[in-house]
């Protein structure tokens, strides 16, 4: 069921549910769909509305940047229903096996990766790169063997009719009873309750200057990084430091992936390197493979967590940028707009999806056009505990929240993890003929040029087992508060080297059994 807001009359009694989840994202409809399908009842509040618009990706624009540009805050995020699910790129990898700065172990995690698989409809091959070969009954490349200090781990790409979250579980959700999705519906405050033990109501404002009120037993903020800060941070009417923050947590290290586009890679390198290292396809799931460098590389050269891949770039012009944009025109919603620009153009791409498709199905290979940019690109974790910080600025938004403010900071040592790594690389990849480093790279003198940040935006409510220096402990649950839980990357402490979906949708998967056993019990 669906209410908006924006059309909704003012009513003087709040709305009740047993869950009440802020943020229609990957984590929230992951969580709302995990509590739904146990007959819990739901209250899924989404900011934006059913299709993304300019006049509410606006509002995401008076962010504020400090520091380094960190391009997510303005660009990656996305305020409808489906959140960020409704342009991202899908690919799915776990976390490392050990990260001390976790509270809870990688293998708790790994049970609900099958369930996030399935909601996503990737095949449930094996990610250590050992183990994937034995699966697939595939040899593994002979280059994996000569690159000692590297550990091979594949992911896994989610289809493109999967990608939007919106249009697969939120669809079911929308159809659910038990299940209603407030659209338009910005919560501006968590209400905590007399004694600070408990958040007591969610307040919500509609752009049409609407208040209304959300009473349940259970509060997840499910809001995205940034705006999960921000949110704590705002509900300051009883707690004047905020919600959660009576050590001065949130907002606290803030942290990205760092990616940098290392060499080019032409010649009998690019040859060497597709026949080895293109992408695999079984069962309609590609996946990529990942050298990340293991633990005793990363002591040895004092890196943090690092890994290299190999990223394809097509020609703007090419067959294969005009199939790309018919398969993410259905991840966006506007396939007949595409087919209808693209239509001159149609017969070249559909020769091509031909070929992809041919190499998919009997070689188990993705095909790489000759024209195609082959690129290393190494993605890096940031320093953790960071210095990089979410604060409230002093401006409101048309809602009446302060905007927040995001000061983002890349430091010396991340400059030279990249440079170690690649210089570690630049020695060990044959042939070298072809691989042509980016200009600068090892020049220690010089500070790097295009790093960037992933669009991965983590930290400002990190799990930790320490009240003092933590905002949530192992299970999410907010410290202190018996029934505020945050299900959002900004509980990661650290992120690993490359991508945090799948993780965050274990999390998410992991909090709907805990609160469905709670409320059923
Ligand atoms: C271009 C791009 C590509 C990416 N590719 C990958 C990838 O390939 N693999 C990967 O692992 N990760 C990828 N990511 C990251 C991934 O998209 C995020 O990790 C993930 O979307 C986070 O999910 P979330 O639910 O926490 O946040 P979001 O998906 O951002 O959802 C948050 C939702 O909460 C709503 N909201 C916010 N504040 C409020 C409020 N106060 N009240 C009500 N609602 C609110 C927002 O409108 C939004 O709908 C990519 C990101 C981008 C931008």
């Amino acid at each position: 069921m669906q209410i908006d807001l924006s059309q909704h009359a003012a009513r003087p009694e709040p709305f009740r549910a047993q869950v009440c989840i802020i943020g229609a994202g990957i984590a929230g409809l992951t969580l709302a769909h995990r509590l739904a399908v146990q007959g819990i009842d739901v209250a899924l509040l989404e900011a934006g509305g059913l299709a993304l618009t300019d006049a509410s990706q606006s509002l995401l624009t008076q962010a504020h940047l400090s520091g380094e540009r960190h391009a997510g805050t303005h660009e990656g995020r996305f305020r409808a229903f489906g959140g960020a699910s409704l342009r991202w790129g899908g690919q799915l990898y776990p976390m490392p096996a050990e990260d001390a700065a976790w509270p809870i172990p990688a293998s708790t995690l790994e049970p609900y990766y099958a369930a996030a698989e399935t909601l996503l409809a990737v095949d449930h091959l094996p990610y250590e790169a050992q183990a994937f070969f034995t699966a697939a009954h595939t040899a593994a490349p002979a280059m994996l063997a000569q690159l000692p200090g590297l550990k091979a781990r594949l992911s896994k790409w989610t289809p493109f009719s999967h990608r939007n979250m919106a249009s697969t579980p939120g669809r079911e959700l929308l159809a659910k009873p038990s299940t209603t999705v407030y659209l338009n519906a910005q919560a501006t405050e968590l209400l905590l309750a007399p004694g600070r033990t408990h958040i007591e109501a969610v307040l919500v404002h509609t752009l049409s200057g609407q208040t209304f009120r959300f009473e349940a037993t259970h509060f997840v903020v499910a809001a995205g990084t940034v705006e999960t800060s921000r949110l704590l941070l705002a509900s300051c009417s009883v707690a004047a430091e905020g919600v959660g923050n009576q050590h001065d947590q949130v907002g606290r290290n803030f942290h990205d992936h760092l990616t940098l586009p290392a060499a080019t890679i032409t010649g009998p390198a690019r040859e060497a390197i597709l026949r080895e290292l293109r992408p695999w396809v079984f069962q309609g799931t590609q996946h990529s493979i990942k050298l990340e460098a293991d633990r005793a590389l990363c002591g040895e050269l004092n890196l943090n967590p690092i890994l290299a891949h190999v990223a394809f770039e097509e020609p703007e012009d090419s067959a294969l940028a005009v199939v790309r944009d018919l398969l993410t025109s259905r991840q966006r919603g506007d396939v007949l707009a595409t087919v209808r620009r693209q239509a001159r153009r149609l017969p070249s791409a559909l020769v091509e999806l031909e070929s992809l498709a041919f190499q998919a199905k009997f070689r188990h290979r993705r095909a790489i056009p000759k024209t195609t940019r082959v690129v290393l690109r190494l993605n890096a974790a940031q320093d953790t505990p960071s210095q990089s910080r979410i604060t409230l600025a002093d401006d409101l938004d048309p809602l009446g929240l302060p905007n927040p403010r995001v000061d983002w900071r890349i430091t010396t040592n991340e400059h030279d993890t990249f440079r170690a790594f690649a210089g570690y690389l630049r020695e060990r990849l044959t042939p070298a003929e072809g691989i042509e480093w980016q200009a600068g790279l090892f020049d220690i003198e010089q500070p790097l040029q295009n790093i960037t940040d992933a669009r991965h935006a983590m930290g400002g409510a990190c799990m930790g087992s320490d009240p003092g220096a933590s905002v949530t402990d192992s299970n999410l649950q907010v410290h202190g508060l018996t029934n505020l839980h945050v299900a959002s990357a900004a509980t990661f402490p650290t992120g690993g080297p490359q991508l945090i979906t799948l993780p965050l949708m274990a999390l998410s998967l992991r909090l709907g059994d805990r609160l469905a056993a709670s409320l059923n019990s």
